[in-house]
């Protein structure tokens, strides 16, 4: 799906989708959520939907311009074949390669969080793919992924990435971790956005009058904006990431402030009122 660059005051923001397509059975992810929930939102968000039993799924990285920054979010699946994601290759190097983007070039490569499809590219052949980038995670996010029963998990779910993608950046000491919000340049800044995963952060830029938070997966389907309590298979602490999405959904409906999710349409939108229920729209839908 074509995407379209975010021009901010000072940062641009360019979402590059790593991969995309029907990728998980709408029950695997949600297994809790009745079939026939689905059916009220099907039309609003039809480009999240593959025919009546898939969910149509985007792996968004963003590329972040500006005060002379050039910042990496989130890894994508990596070079592939991913067998959790249809086999598919991920496309980031040839997406960033078209924008005359090269690997050296980017300093600082965000992850938002450790699961396996937001760090896919960030090592390669135990090297960190990003040369001179400093890779920034919560600490708290760090210390879950050595947690031997999330690592077991995990190891289930795509075996050895783990050891491809994490591992590399931590032997080499590009890997920093952060504590709470933190400012990474003028009007970038990092915020806990846990549940999802207990140390996952999002990205907010704060630019003139405008305000544009990319929030990984605390939606990790747009529906969820308007069902906040539907929690997916993949959220790790159910409670808190209900609370998260409940108060992300309060700030930035107030705020007028646009939200990027790793797994929408590749679109900044913004909140709606829907009768008694908030929505997102995004700008290229
Ligand atoms: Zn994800």
């Amino acid at each position: 799906m074509p995407t379209r660059t975010i021009e901010l005051e000072t940062y641009t923001i360019e979402p590059l989708v790593d991969a995309e397509g029907a990728f998980f059975p709408i029950q695997v992810v949600f297994p809790d959520v009745p079939k026939e929930a689905w059916e009220h939102y099907r039309a609003r968000y039809a480009r999240s939907f593959a025919g009546s039993d898939f969910l149509y799924t985007y792996v968004t990285c963003y590329l972040v311009r500006g005060n002379g920054r050039i910042v990496l979010v989130d890894g994508g699946i990596g070079p592939g074949p991913a067998p959790l994601f249809g086999n598919a290759r991920g496309a980031l190097l040839d997406r960033l390669a078209a924008r005359g983007i090269r690997s050296e070039q980017v300093d600082t490569v965000i992850l938002t969080h450790l699961h396996p499809d937001h760090v896919g590219w960030a090592a390669i052949d135990g090297r960190p793919t990003f040369p001179r980038a400093r890779y920034v995670t919560s600490r708290t996010e760090a210390e879950t992924f050595h947690r031997p029963d999330v690592r077991e998990a995990m190891q289930a779910l795509v075996p050895g990435y783990l050891e491809t993608c994490l591992d590399p950046l931590e032997r080499t000491g590009v890997l920093e971790t952060i504590d709470g919000e933190t400012e990474l340049a003028p009007g970038l800044r990092l915020a806990p956005a846990p549940g999802h995963t207990p140390g996952m952060v999002r990205v907010e830029i704060t630019d003139g009058e405008r305000a544009l938070w990319i929030v990984a997966d605390t939606f990790t389907h747009p529906v969820q904006v308007a069902e906040p309590d539907w929690c997916s298979a993949f959220d790790m602490i159910r409670e808190l990431a209900v609370a998260t999405r409940r108060a992300t959904i309060d700030t930035a409906a107030r705020g007028g402030i646009a939200l990027l999710a790793a797994h929408f349409p590749p679109f900044a939108g913004t909140l709606e009122r829907d009768a008694e229920r908030w929505v997102w729209r995004g700008s290229g839908a």
